[in-house]
């Protein structure tokens, strides 16, 4: 069944992008675990789509229209995880070739392609792209042949101006590619911005339910040379999600419009109550007015602004650990955008990367946001 092209997320999401199972009727698709597909006598396919499964799925090609739909892309592929799906975007790359990429973004991203870069001959400049005229320089400067972007950042929760940051890239000849992870295509889509390639976490929010590991990669168009080559990386690299994850995001994504909006409210609410408090010194969320991205993230992202915000607290490594091992309700875990709130004390994991000590970062899930205020009180004293 194909739905109609002019919903909204929710209406794309409930409804899978409008599948049913033929011929059983069922309003949920199967899984589909085979790994090969028969032909009949004349060695013609069976169903010419299904060859084997690294080239594709059924399940996998459901979820990838849904999130297309849900990108206002014309084509997504999904890969394992995020950090597969930003592999594929860089190893597209010619060996010599020149990145601008956001300084201060997830430290994964950072490590693997510093380490990348090195092995393939790759200039490198990490840019604080949140600063417009640093962003600018460093393109007229370097001509990259591609900038990558992480707006909102994390755990910062910088926002850059995706629409002048396609602009510069496109000008010194390159394109733009953003991990949009923290804003999920219900709040932000790059593609309408001008970027060329928007990429997500799909682990995070867009799974919702910390159970399934998943990457996306989406764009407008199709038929660029880029998107030929991270399609030929997919298939003969072989960085494919199996069909059981694919099920469990597709299940997931049903709420994703739901569940941000809770989060949303709930996220604002909590940055606005901490922003108040004695013991906070700090809260980076663009969410707050007094955010320095406030007006950017408000002009391009609709509905809300995620559910990932970072507070520093008085003090410094101790009295953050102080506060996170008082917590009863948020779990002390890695990751964000799943329905349980979680925080993290990311100056423990990642210590010599930049970090403060009094930092503690926080995802919002779907409890009630009275009980989260609560458990903030009795934590910080
Ligand atoms: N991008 C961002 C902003 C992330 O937060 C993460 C993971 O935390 C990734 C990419 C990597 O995604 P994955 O863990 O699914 O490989």
């Amino acid at each position: 069944m194909t739905l109609p092209n002019d919903l909204k997320a929710s209406t794309i999401a409930a409804q899978a992008g409008g599948v049913i199972d033929m011929p059983s009727g069922g309003v949920v698709p199967p899984v589909q675990p085979s790994t090969t597909f028969v032909r009949d006598e004349e060695y013609a396919l069976v169903n010419p789509d299904n060859i084997y499964s690294r080239d594709n799925s059924d399940i996998v090609r459901i979820a990838e229209n849904v999130l297309a739909r849900l990108e206002n892309a014309e084509e997504a592929l999904l890969f394992p995880s995020g950090m597969a799906a930003i592999a594929a975007l860089f190893r597209t790359l010619p060996n010599g070739a020149t990145v601008v990429v956001q300084s201060g973004i997830y430290w994964g991203t950072t490590k693997w392609l510093r380490d990348f870069s090195a092995r393939r001959q790759i200039t490198l400049h990490e840019v604080d792209a949140a600063n417009a005229d640093a962003l600018e320089q460093a393109c007229a400067e370097h001509k990259p042949d591609l900038v990558f972007i992480e707006t909102p950042s994390n755990p910062w929760l910088k926002t850059v101006d995706i629409a002048h940051a396609a602009e510069l890239a496109h000008k010194a000849g390159g394109l733009l590619a953003v991990d949009s992870t923290a804003a999920t295509p219900v709040l932000q889509r790059p593609l309408e911005h001008g970027a060329d390639i928007v990429m997500h976490s799909a682990t995070k929010a867009i799974n919702g339910h910390s159970d399934v590991l998943a990457g996306v990669l989406a764009t407008a168009a199709p038929a660029a040379q880029i998107w030929t080559d991270i399609k030929a990386d997919r298939h003969d690299a072989g960085a494919v999600i199996g069909p059981f994850e694919a099920w469990l995001l597709l299940r997931g994504m049903r709420t994703l419009p739901l569940r941000v909006e809770r989060m949303c409210r709930s996220t604002q609410t909590i940055a606005e109550f901490l922003s108040q408090h004695s013991e906070v010194t700090d809260v980076y969320y663009p969410g707050l007015e007094s955010h320095p991205g406030h007006e950017i993230a408000s002009a391009q992202m609709q509905g809300g602004f995620g559910c990932l915000f970072s507070f520093l607290v008085k003090g410094g490594a101790d009295e953050a650990l102080t506060v996170v091992g008082k917590l009863k309700l948020f779990h002390r875990a890695t990751s964000l955008g799943g329905v349980e709130s979680l925080v993290e004390h990311r100056h423990t994991i990642e210590p010599h990367t930049g970090i403060p000590e009094s930092l503690i970062r926080v995802s919002v899930g779907i409890e009630d946001a009275d009980d989260l205020i609560a458990d903030l009180t009795q934590a910080l004293g």
